[in-house]
């Protein structure tokens, strides 16, 4: 049984909720526990959305921005958990000075569970916030197929690209493409976005990260660097 704000659960009783809840009937529910938070989750069955999309966008997933769409548009996600992220590392320092055991230690570990929930809950709004967008907004969307293993080995890239979350990035994305029907793509391995000029179509040799502007030199196009990978992802259409 599910009210507007609360949910009759077997065993446990009627339950208050801070959010207010679907009036579906939902096929399972499960509740977890985070830190010291309680978290309700449903699955429903829904019925597909058609709609006559046909705009292509292509998505370049980045370091400094979460993600550059090739229509101009940029996503820079979630900057505020850095600040956490501090404030995580020195309750760290912290708790390891602390007696183990002790009821100061036990405090900071929960402080410590809290904060990194917050921290996993602000990334996850963002990413949920661009997928839903792309995905409701494009007939097809085209991404990358990042070479994650292989970008991990390099330390400098690895905590970026965790950050970003590249595989709930996808996982989000392919069923919300199937919720909204939209198609997506997924662009080859080896496909050199960034290296390709978007104008003319000549592929560079050399493109290090730090070369933040695309510049050609065939014929002269400039753009910025993320945004010129977004468009040659947008033509990658099959
Ligand atoms: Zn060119």
């Amino acid at each position: 049984m599910i009210g507007t704000n609360k949910i009759q659960v077997p065993k446990i009783g009627i339950l208050k909720t801070y959010e207010r809840l679907p009036q579906l009937n939902p096929k399972s529910v499960s509740i977890s526990r985070i830190a010291d938070r309680w978290f309700i989750s449903f699955r429903f069955d829904v019925e597909q959305q058609q709609s006559l999309k046909t705009s292509i966008v292509g998505v370049d997933l980045g370091i400094k921005v979460l993600a550059t769409l090739s229509t101009g548009e940029i996503f820079i996600g979630a900057k505020s958990y850095k600040k956490y992220e501090a404030k995580l590392s020195r309750m760290q320092w912290l708790h390891r000075h602390k007696i183990i055991g002790s009821a100061n230690w036990k405090k900071a570990q929960i402080q410590i569970a809290k904060l990194h929930a917050k921290i996993r809950n602000i990334r996850s709004y963002s990413l949920h916030k661009l997928t839903t967008l792309l995905a409701k907004n494009h007939g097809t969307v085209v991404i990358e197929n990042l070479n994650v293993s292989g970008m991990m080995a390099n330390h400098k890239l690895s905590k970026a690209i965790a950050d970003m979350s590249f595989f709930q990035f996808r996982r989000q994305l392919t069923y919300k493409c199937e919720l909204y029907g939209s198609k997506l793509v997924v662009a080859d391995r080896w496909f050199p976005s960034s290296k390709t000029c978007s104008n003319c179509g000549t592929k560079k040799e050399t493109l290090s990260l730090s070369e933040r502007v695309f510049s050609c030199e065939h014929c002269g196009f400039v753009m910025d660097r993320d945004l010129n990978a977004a468009v040659n992802l947008s033509k990658v259409t099959s």
